[in-house]
């Protein structure tokens, strides 16, 4: 027991009660530091204060240089100096998706294109997609939030994480990837999909942590027992940094049967750096959200009330430590609580409930995201096919599935005797070089597909009833 210093140190803390189940997984003291940096524990008062100030300065940028938010600021006539304390921040107009894709894609900028080293893209349910920019500094501050992250998580130099977020475009994989960098673990890049390639370096290489989303690790650990694996025995997997997706506590109690004992959640949004903005420390009672990058609050959807501790509501972020594109009181669409009480692992920024949900059309299947407007944009532009068509979700296993019924024209299926199989196959691949994602494609008759009035009802999920 006296080598779990780090447990020790929680049982200590008369609010944290310590059995011996919670010490499986556990990293000794030694190997690693508690805490990445002293900022984890600043005093709250002084929180407060270095949020205030920063608050202030970004709003003062904001409103000498930044024409759009200028203009917004003025129309609410908030000026910087009447943030005076924090709950000031109510003056402040919130930005929502919106006013990302009126600036679309980068009239957002606050600084010039010069000091700008990358930029991320989240894609777009409707119309254009969301353009992060970051400095250098931007992606510097984002490395050492995924640092802490991780290092919150038990992940220490000498670890090897396999990192099957996707790289690219998407912030997932390049976020952890710089976490996990800074801290000194050894990384396996190996992104997403390519689920036998996955199983098969988890094991040659005795990965012990995996990043991912939930669903995808469910996902890999069905399939390695489907290859004669014992996930838990033959592979070497002791931390899980999963994300992306809401999740609930019954699949971390799959996750911890089925795959790793420790699964831990983080999060973030690609519009704010990506992830890195809040993560589950060893207690696992809530994500810390680093405080002195964000101010988090929650708010009563309909109305724009700020909700206090504890109340269930839409979350709102303000970037307070941003470079090349600050937002203030950005509307997430997440639904979650705060919680300001102190926790018992030492770290005095707030925390935020795990995710119930988000407000918004994106599905995920097997790990990847999926937008119905994918999938119409595939369908709309191949002239064998009619206007009609569904997506069906479906449960398979564990993971979320989908299959498109998709009418054919009949002047398709007069004119020509085309071979059925083979235009099912076009379409099946045209969907696979959007998505990256096999779907499959039932081709029906016209006339076929149930017609609604007004709007069309595309998206039929069975997932409750199979
Ligand atoms: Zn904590």
């Amino acid at each position: 027991m006296i080598r779990f210093v780090l447990i020790q140190e929680y049982s200590n803390n008369k609010n944290y009660k310590t059995d011996d189940s919670e010490l499986k997984g556990r990293v000794p003291m030694e190997s690693r530091a508690l805490y990445y940096s002293e900022i984890e524990r600043i005093n709250r008062k002084e929180l407060e204060e270095l949020q205030l100030r920063k608050l202030r300065a970004t709003l003062q940028i904001l409103y000498e240089k930044n024409p759009y938010f200028g203009r917004k600021l003025r129309q609410a006539q908030v000026k910087p100096s009447d943030i005076n304390k924090l709950e000031d921040i109510a003056k402040i107009p919130f930005t929502t998706k919106d006013d990302l894709r009126i600036n679309y894609p980068i009239g957002l900028l606050n600084v010039g294109i010069e000091k700008v080293v990358r930029f991320h893209v989240s894609s777009g349910t409707t119309g254009d997609p969301t353009v992060v920019a970051y400095t250098e500094s931007d992606v510097d501050k984002w490395s050492e939030l995924n640092a802490r992250c991780l290092n919150m998580m038990g992940v220490k130099r000498g670890d090897i994480i396999q990192i099957a977020y996707g790289y690219g475009l998407f912030t997932g994989g390049l976020g952890i990837h710089y976490g996990a960098e800074r801290l000194g673990a050894a990384i396996v890049p190996s992104s997403a999909g390519n689920t036998k390639r996955q199983i098969k370096l988890m094991k040659d290489m005795h990965a012990t942590v995996l990043a991912c989303t939930p669903s995808y690790a469910l996902y890999l650990a069905e399939a390695a027992i489907q290859e004669g694996l014992n996930p838990k025995e033959d592979l070497s997997l002791r931390v899980g940094v999963f994300g992306a997706e809401p999740w609930s506590e019954s699949v971390r109690k799959r996750l911890i049967n089925q795959l790793c004992p420790e699964p831990y959640d983080i999060y973030g949004l690609s519009e704010l750096c990506g992830p890195g903005v809040a993560a589950e420390c060893p207690l696992k009672n809530g994500l810390h959200v680093w405080a002195d990058h964000f101010i988090p609050e929650v708010i009563d959807p309909k109305t724009g009330e700020v909700l206090g501790p504890g109340e269930e509501g839409e979350l709102v972020f303000t970037t307070i430590d941003k470079e090349a594109m600050p937002l203030l009181r950005y509307r997430t669409r997440d639904v979650s609580c705060l919680d300001i009480e102190p926790c018992a692992c030492g770290r005095t920024h707030p925390r935020i409930s795990r995710i119930k949900g988000r407000d918004d059309d994106m599905l995920k299947i097997r790990g990847v995201n999926v937008f119905p407007s994918q999938i119409e944009y595939v369908l709309e532009r191949m002239e064998e096919l009619g206007d009609q068509y569904q997506i069906i979700l479906t449960k398979s296993g564990p993971l979320d599935d989908l299959k498109v019924k998709v009418e054919v024209k009949s002047s398709a299926v007069s004119d020509k005797p085309w071979d059925m199989v083979e235009l099912k196959k076009k379409v099946e691949s045209e969907i696979y070089s959007v998505l990256n994602l096999h779907v499959e494609v039932d081709l029906v008759e016209p006339g076929s597909l149930p017609r609604s009035e007004g709007k069309a009802k595309r998206v039929v999920d069975l997932r409750r009833s199979t």
